[in-house]
C-alpha cells in the first residue's frame, strides 16, 4: 500500500483500503439548504483519495456561478421522468418543489470499481438509499442553528424570496430526521467540520468487516509452529 503526501503533512496511510474485489463504500450526505453542505464535501472530495462524487440530475434551474455536469445535470421536467421511468434513477424525490435524482449507472459502475462514493441527497433519497442498500453510511450535516442557517441562506442570495421561505420551512423536518443518520457533523466551522467529515471516511475504511482481508494476510506471515529465534 502507499502513503500519498496530505494536505496537513500527516504520515496516515491513505488508500481507499478495501480488500481486492470488495465494493466501494456508500456514503450519503444530507443537510438542510443553506447548510454547508457543498463547501463540505468539495474540501473533503480534494484531501481524501479514493472517494468519487455522484452528480444529480435535477430540474432545478441553475444558480450563478453552477455548471452543468459539475454541481447538477440541469434538464427539464418532461426529461427527468423519462429517465425516471426507464429506472435510470437509484433513487428520486421532490424536494422544495423540483425534482431530484441519482445515477443508478454512476453509483453502480463506481461502487463496483472498488471506489468509494458520496452522495448529497436530501432526506427521502437517504431513506430510499438505505432501504436499498443498507450498507450505505449515512452522514447529517448540522447548521449550528436556525439563525446561523437562515443567515446563510440570505447571505448566499440566491433563492428568490418564497423558494427561500419553503426552503427554511421545510429545515426543521429536515434536522428532525438526524436519528435516521449513522454520524452528525457540526457545521459550524468549515475546516474542523471537513477534517471530521474526512475522518467519518477513514474510519468506515478502517472497520474490521472491510479491513479482514489484510488481517488475514498479516496472519499468514505467522509461523503456526513456534518459531526458532
Ligand atoms: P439544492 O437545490 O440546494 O442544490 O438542493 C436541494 C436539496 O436537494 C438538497 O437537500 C440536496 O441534498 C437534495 N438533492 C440533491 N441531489 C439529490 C438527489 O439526487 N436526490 C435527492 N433525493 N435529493 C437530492
Amino acid at each position: 500500500m502507499s502513503s500519498d503526501a496530505r494536505p496537513d503533512g500527516g504520515d496516515v496511510n491513505l488508500d481507499p483500503a478495501v480488500g481486492p474485489g470488495a465494493p466501494g463504500i456508500f456514503f450519503i450526505i444530507c443537510a438542510p439548504s443553506g447548510g454547508g453542505k457543498g463547501t463540505l464535501i468539495r474540501r473533503v472530495l480534494k484531501s481524501v483519495p479514493g472517494l468519487a462524487y455522484s452528480v444529480s440530475w435535477t430540474t432545478r434551474p441553475p444558480r450563478p456561478g453552477e455548471t452543468d455536469g459539475v454541481s447538477y445535470y440541469f434538464t427539464t421536467e418532461q426529461d427527468f421522468e423519462q429517465r425516471r421511468d426507464r429506472g435510470e434513477f437509484l433513487e428520486w424525490a421532490v424536494v422544495h418543489g423540483n425534482l431530484y435524482g441519482s445515477s443508478r449507472a454512476v453509483v453502480e459502475k463506481e461502487l463496483a470499481a472498488g471506489r468509494d462514493i458520496v452522495l448529497e441527497i436530501d432526506v427521502q433519497g437517504a431513506a430510499a438509499v438505505r432501504q436499498l442498500m443498507g450498507e450505505a453510511v449515512g452522514v447529517m450535516i448540522l447548521p449550528p442553528s436556525f439563525e446561523a442557517l437562515r443567515d446563510r441562506l440570505l447571505a448566499r442570495r440566491t433563492e428568490a424570496t418564497g423558494t427561500l421561505a419553503l426552503r427554511l420551512s421545510n429545515a426543521r423536518g429536515e434536522v428532525a430526521r438526524y436519528t435516521e443518520f449513522d454520524y452528525l457533523v457540526l457545521n459550524d466551522e468549515v475546516d474542523r467540520a471537513a477534517k471530521q467529515l474526512a475522518a467519518i471516511v477513514y474510519a468506515e475504511r478502517a472497520r474490521r468487516a472491510r479491513q479482514e482481508w489484510l488481517a488475514r494476510r498479516v496472519l499468514a506471515t505467522f509461523p503456526e509452529a513456534p518459531p526458532d529465534v
